[in-house]
Parts: C-alpha cells; structure tokens; sequence
C-alpha cells in the first residue's frame, strides 16, 4: 500500500462511548452515511482532482496525513453542523456528517437521490475546505473562496447541468 496516497489516509472514526449509547437505527443510519462518504470521498476522479489542487495551490504534499470520516455530527454552540474541522500542525482533518433530525425534515419535501447527491456534494467541499486550509490556515475568507471555485470546477467537469449546480451550490455555500 502507497502510504502517501490521499485516499489511503481515509478511515471511517467512530467515538466508542457515542456508539455505546447510539439506538441501533441510529447507529445504522450514520455507519451508512460515512461509508457512503468514505467512498465518495476516495473515488478516482476527486482523488485526481485534489492532487490538481494541491499542486495548484503547492500545498506541501506531506501536509495532510491523517483524514477521519467521524460517524457522528458534531454541533457547534449555536446549534449548526460543523462539515469539517482541522488541525494543520499534524495535518490532521475530520469530516463531519450532517444531523440525522436535519435529514429526516428535507427527506418530506426533497427526493432521496438529491439529498444523497447534496450529501456527497458537501462531504467534498467540506475536505477542499480543510485541505486548503493547510495552506492558509486561519484565512477563512481565502479558503472559503478557493473552496467555492474548486468546488464549481469540479462540479462542471461532472458534466451536472448547471440548474442543478447552482441549486447545490446555493445550499452548500450559503452562510
Ligand atoms: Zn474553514
């Protein structure tokens, strides 16, 4: 195994007291979400497109050695879903997943797929953001533009059509 290979410092992390006290469903629900991240996330294409990136924006290739899937969300005080946090003196990065409550509300007014696809979408952004965020560290306004921009890039070379992607874009990035 390629130790430096971006997809293989991938793992799926779960907190061993959160799953303890998890309802079976529950725990179900987010083993799913993240393996579904997990692959997203390590998918050939994407894995090509963040070495464009990285050499793009010459972040030190080193840089990241550690991504963790976490299983559960993790709320910030004001009540909002981090998406992803890191650290860039160990290069490490955790990608968070959405509340299952919060998907449970969109599913009665949004069909699977698109939510599934909105799901992915911000898995993506979400390490775009951290990884560009190993470069600029605490310049959110630089790394929340690059992010939107590499996003958008890699969005079109899918071939989505465009009312989709700035429908997606809306939703990711409106904060
Ligand atoms: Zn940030």
């Amino acid at each position: 195994m390629d130790q430096s290979k971006l997809s293989n410092k991938i793992r799926v992390v779960s907190n061993p007291k959160k799953v303890e006290n998890c309802s079976e469903q529950r725990l179900q629900f987010y083993t799913d979400y993240a393996s579904a991240v997990s692959e997203t996330l390590r998918k050939p294409l994407f894995q090509k497109f963040l070495y464009w990136i990285i050499k793009r924006e010459r972040i030190e290739k080193r840089a990241v050695t550690d991504i963790q899937v976490r299983v559960f969300p993790f709320q910030k005080e004001n009540g909002n879903c981090l998406a992803g946090r890191c650290n860039s003196d160990d290069g490490v990065i955790l990608i968070f997943p959405k509340k299952r409550s919060f998907l449970k509300k969109k599913l009665k007014n949004h069909k699977k797929e698109k939510l599934r696809f909105y799901l992915k979408s911000r898995a993506r952004a979400a390490l775009i953001h951290e990884i560009l965020h190993m470069k600029y560290e605490g310049n959110e306004n630089k790394v929340r533009q690059l992010t939107k921009k590499y996003f958008g890039i890699f969005m079109r070379h899918q071939n989505h059509d465009t009312q989709n992607l700035h429908a997606i874009q809306k939703m990711l990035f409106a904060f």
